[in-house]
């Protein structure tokens, strides 16, 4: 058997690659992993964390104002965007430290460079320019933002910049509408900027359930948002410190910011996949099997760089799947079924399962119990934004099918409603459940007249 300096080799210290790594190490096994930046990747130095502090900033203002109608009086009030940044920084400085301890600590061999596959078994570390060599490899290399060709795109700034920008613009337009347009939009109107969200389509959120669509868009106008659809910029112009973006249609916007948040593509420039002869698919990821196995035997693919659910949980998952298939005596294939999610919209959402609109098409008879109302927390504040929560069950079995909630903690709430949907819960079941009271969520277990009949 050859002789390698490595076990394994992790390309890659992001959620999927740090789990994998701290895993395989704890086992034993002699690890070596290469970060080209900072290990904790894209969730923890721009991504997830990050953004939900920023969130949490943005949400101030609104509760400011809420306070009044609870007797509070708030005085003189004012954001200061170098304080919530140096926060921040130090925070993710705290984590990314935490990170390279868990992999020190199970006694992987942690690597700051920049590696690239010089064959299935060999790689270059750029920074330390020397090769090493592993048994088996696993690629987790994570996306970037992608962009499109428009004249002026180089005045664009996408969701990494947006965390380091040295002052809050006045005025910011946010095109795109996926997760992190509609999540960097709150948060930019959130903190006082005159913000706009430019989408190309003709309801943000495309793959979410029309009513959550529908109804985030509203609740984002309320707030004084504007949301523009069938809108798309075809030219960015500079102009001293203003930037003129001309749609389409002809229209103009004038602005100081413009972010896209157009989607992200796997990160594989670069990266050697073809001197290892690793396949790539239709969609420039990584092709891999449900073990997240590529198509050369000694190597392995997992999180954003394979483009299946782009998620920090579902790296992580994949990782402890590829730890337990290839180095447990345990193959565990990773299951891509009933993954709840949240978007941390203002407000927020929360998704398990199918769609309405998925599930008509897949199921013969469905059932539909829906609940929108006005929070309590609102009836002394005085804001008029709504809650909407929705089941979808399958008629014939009273199997829940889906779950979409729009509101306060929506995150917080499917977490925990995700183990019913996965166990298979039927709606019986959901009845069966004592209510907590006062709470919203108890919305979930007393819904008892059906919305709409069979399609
Ligand atoms: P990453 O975390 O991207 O890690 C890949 C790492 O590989 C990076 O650190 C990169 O520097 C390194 N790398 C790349 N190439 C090389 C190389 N050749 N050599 C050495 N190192 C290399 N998901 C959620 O679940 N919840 C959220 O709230 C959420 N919010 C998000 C907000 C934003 C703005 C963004 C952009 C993403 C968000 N995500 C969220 C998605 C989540 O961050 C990703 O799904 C997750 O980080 C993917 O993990 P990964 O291990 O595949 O890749
Ligand atoms: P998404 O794929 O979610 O959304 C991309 C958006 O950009 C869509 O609205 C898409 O429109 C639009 N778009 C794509 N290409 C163009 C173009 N050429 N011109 C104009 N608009 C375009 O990507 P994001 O960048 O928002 O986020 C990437 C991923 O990161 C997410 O899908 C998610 O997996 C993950 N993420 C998760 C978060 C969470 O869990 N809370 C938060 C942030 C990110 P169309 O719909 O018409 O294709």
């Amino acid at each position: 058997m050859a002789n390698y300096d490595f076990d394994l080799f992790v390309i890659g210290g992001g959620s999927g690659g740090v789990r994998a790594g701290r895993m395989a190490a704890g086992r034993g096994l002699k690890v070596g992993i290469a970060e080209e930046f900072r290990y904790g990747g894209t969730c923890v130095i721009r991504g997830c964390v990050p953004k939900k502090l920023f969130v949490y900033a943005s949400h101030f203002s609104e509760d400011f104002e809420d306070a009044a109608g609870f007797g509070w009086q708030v005085g003189a009030r004012r954001f200061d965007w170098p304080t919530l940044i140096a926060n921040k920084d130090a925070e993710i400085a705290r984590l990314s430290a935490l990170y390279e301890r868990g992999l020190n600590n199970a006694g992987a061999q942690i690597i700051h460079s920049r590696a690239e596959l010089r064959d299935a078994h060999t790689i270059h570390l750029s920074t330390e320019n020397r090769t090493v060599t592993a048994d088996k490899i696993l690629i987790a290399t994570g996306g970037w933002p992608s962009l499109p060709e428009v004249p002026g795109i180089e005045h664009a700034i996408t969701s990494n910049e947006a965390f380091h920008l040295p002052q809050l613009p006045r005025r910011a337009l946010v095109v795109g509408g996926g997760y992190i347009a509609v999540e960097f939009a709150g948060i930019f109107h959130g903190l006082g900027v005159e913000t706009k969200l430019l989408y190309r389509g003709a309801e943000i959120l495309r793959g979410f359930d029309m009513d959550i669509r529908t109804m985030l868009h509203r609740e984002m106008a309320k707030k004084g948002l504007e949301v523009r659809l069938s809108a798309n910029p075809a030219r960015i112009e500079k102009y001293g410190d203003s930037l003129i973006v001309t749609l389409e249609d002809g229209a103009t916007i004038e602005t100081d910011c413009i972010m896209y948040a157009t989607g992200r593509k796997p990160n594989i420039a670069g990266l050697g996949l073809d001197a290892a002869g690793v396949a790539v698919n239709a969609k420039g990821a990584i092709a891999v099997d449900e073990y997240s196995h590529t198509n050369v035997e000694n190597i392995w693919a997992l999180g954003d760089v394979t483009d299946r659910v782009n998620l920090t949980p579902v790296a992580i998952h994949e990782a402890m799947c590829f730890v337990s298939t290839v180095f447990g005596g345990r193959p565990l294939p990773v299951d891509h079924e009933l993954i709840p999610t949240a978007v941390f919209s203002q407000p927020s959402i929360g998704v398990c399962g199918l769609t309405e609109e998925a599930a008509r098409q897949r199921f013969k008879h469905i059932d539909i119990y829906k609940a929108e109302f006005r929070p309590m927390k609102h009836t002394l504040s005085g804001r008029e934004e709504r809650m909407l929560m929705k089941l979808i069950v399958d008629a014939d079995n009273d199997k829940v099918l889906g779950c979409h909630i729009l509101g306060a903690d929506a995150g917080e709430i499917i977490q925990c409603l995700g183990v019913a949907i996965k166990m298979g819960a039927t709606k019986a079941d959901f009845d069966a459940t004592m209510a907590v009271h006062p709470t919203a969520a108890e919305e979930f277990v007393t819904m008892r007249e059906k919305w709409k009949a069979d399609a």
